[in-house]
């Protein structure tokens, strides 16, 4: 899955996963649970997430690794927000999909516009017991009516949600992980997305395009 922050990558990947009984890997989600579980890596991980810049690529490299090697990925998995430098993606191709004897079937760019993106990321929240996720800005009525509030559950916005970190994160994906969509071009195995719209929409689309 490839796309700027708030494109919908952790979303509709969780969803396809769902779909066709694989795992979705979301280097962000595998940072932010070492950083709640207070890991050597979280540790390490932690000032480049909160600044809105990329973690290091060798410490990138070996989660993915690692997580490869878990045993669950043999019927296929997604990745999402990996790789986001060319850096990695060349390290993906060279040290683990060829010698783990794998290629990928395609690369998901989901496209949205700038202002969409901001506005999904201005209301993005996640309950802090419960893990779903809620959009204050887009759907404000789901946690309003929903169980998490009716129980007093509260909810959480990500430290690099916040406005300022939100443009820092939108320059590091304009420098580092734009020239992806051309390397995966060229590869022929680039999907391009229409990402505006519904949840439901963008899926669909998705289904069509694989
Ligand atoms: P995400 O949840 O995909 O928005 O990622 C949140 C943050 O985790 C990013 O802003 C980076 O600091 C870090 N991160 C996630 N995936 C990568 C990656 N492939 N390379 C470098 N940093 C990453």
């Amino acid at each position: 899955m490839l796309g700027s922050p708030g494109a919908g990558k952790g979303t509709q990947g969780k969803r396809l996963g769902q779909k066709y009984d694989i795992p979705a890997i979301g280097t962000g989600d595998m940072f932010r649970a070492a950083i709640e579980n207070e890991t050597e890596v979280g540790r390490k991980a932690k000032g480049f997430m909160d600044a809105g810049q990329l973690v290091p690529d060798d410490i990138v490299m070996e989660i993915v690794k690692e997580r490869l090697k878990n045993g669950d990925t043999e019927n296929g998995f997604i990745l999402d927000g990996f790789p986001r430098t060319l850096g990695q993606a060349n390290r993906f191709e060279k040290n683990v999909l060829q010698v783990m004897g794998l290629s990928l079937d395609a690369v998901l760019y989901i496209k949205v516009s700038k202002e969409v993106v901001v506005k999904r990321i201005s209301g993005r929240r996640k309950c802090i017991e419960s893990g779903v996720m809620y959009n204050l800005a887009l759907a404000p009525e789901v946690w309003e009516n929903s169980e998490d509030k009716k129980k007093g559950h509260r909810l959480r916005q990500r430290n690099d949600d916040k406005e300022d970190v939100v443009e820092k994160r939108f320059e590091v994906y304009m420098e580092n992980t734009v020239p992806l969509i051309e390397h995966y071009k060229k590869m022929g195995l680039l999907r391009e997305i229409d990402g505006e719209g519904t949840i439901d929409q963008v899926f669909e689309r998705i289904l069509e395009a694989l």
